[in-house]
């Protein structure tokens, strides 16, 4: 049974480690006395704050994740991380493949699936994005954008649904304030599951999260929580801001109780 997974992708924020840790102590502060049942809660910081966060995040029910890595385990590979270095924080998870990395970094789906292949390999849960950019979606390949990033990250790939996360994040709806409807997300999300019945088998697509990402808010949640593909949200602004990451984790719980 798949449960729902919240998680906040800091991304370059906050400016300080004294930030940094108030935002974790406020959001640890309000859900560790709540009975979070099948909802999996999980921030990730800038990779210098990991340690610290990861310390302060100890016997609570956050959990952390790293923005990226290096699929070298070590060598002249300057301001990389390795999977070794991140696990050596104690950190669960890293996000893979974002599309400011594919973008802005010229990350392609195939360092995306070296990475997703080191990180499998050391115990790291990938959370693997894909999604299509704007001018995709408008000329109809959406569907084939997200299958063609989907089979090429995870080329080789052996997992099964419990060490693997993927995220549908449509580019255009990445920190611009406009989501995805509901329905079409669950429509891909569902897409990207029948994909991964082929590429990992059906038992392994049956169990694996897939989650939504692009300007999820508090007010857009509990529709999204709804959908049957989708098994929770991957999310930036909304995670930097205490009380609308804690708003998007109640109305989460609200969903699974319901
Ligand atoms: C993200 O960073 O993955 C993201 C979805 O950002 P935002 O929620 O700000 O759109």
């Amino acid at each position: 049974m798949r449960q729902k997974i919240i998680a906040g992708n800091w991304k370059l924020n906050p400016s300080s480690s004294k930030e940094a840790k108030e935002l974790t102590i406020q959001i640890k502060e309000k859900i560790d006395s709540k009975e979070l049942k099948k909802v999996v809660v999980i921030v990730s910081p800038p990779a210098i704050y990991l340690t610290q966060i990861k310390e302060l995040t100890e016997n609570s029910k956050i959990k952390t994740g790293a923005q990226n890595c290096y699929f070298e385990e070590k060598g002249a590979f300057t301001g990389e991380l390795s999977v070794a270095m991140l696990k050596d924080t104690g950190i669960e998870y890293v996000i893979l493949g974002h599309s400011e990395r594919r973008t802005i970094f010229g990350e392609t789906d195939e360092m995306v699936n070296k990475k997703t292949h080191a990180a499998l390999k050391k115990g790291l849960i990938p959370i693997v994005c894909v999604g299509e950019t704007l001018k995709e979606r408008e000329s109809g390949s959406t569907d084939a954008v997200v299958i063609s990033q989907l089979q090429k990250s995870l080329k080789d790939i052996s997992s099964n649904g419990k060490n693997l996360i993927i995220a549908y994040e449509p580019v255009w709806a990445i920190g611009t304030g406009e989501t995805c409807s509901s329905e079409e997300a669950n429509r891909v999300c569902g897409l990207i599951r029948e994909e991964l019945g082929r590429i990992l088998g059906l038992s392994v697509a049956v169990e694996t999260h897939i989650l939504y990402g692009g300007s999820v808010k508090p007010s857009t949640i509990t529709e999204q929580m709804k959908q049957s593909q989708i098994d929770g949200a991957l999310i930036g602004g909304a995670s930097l801001v205490a009380d609308d990451f804690v708003e998007i984790i109640e109305k989460t719980l609200a969903v699974v109780e319901s």
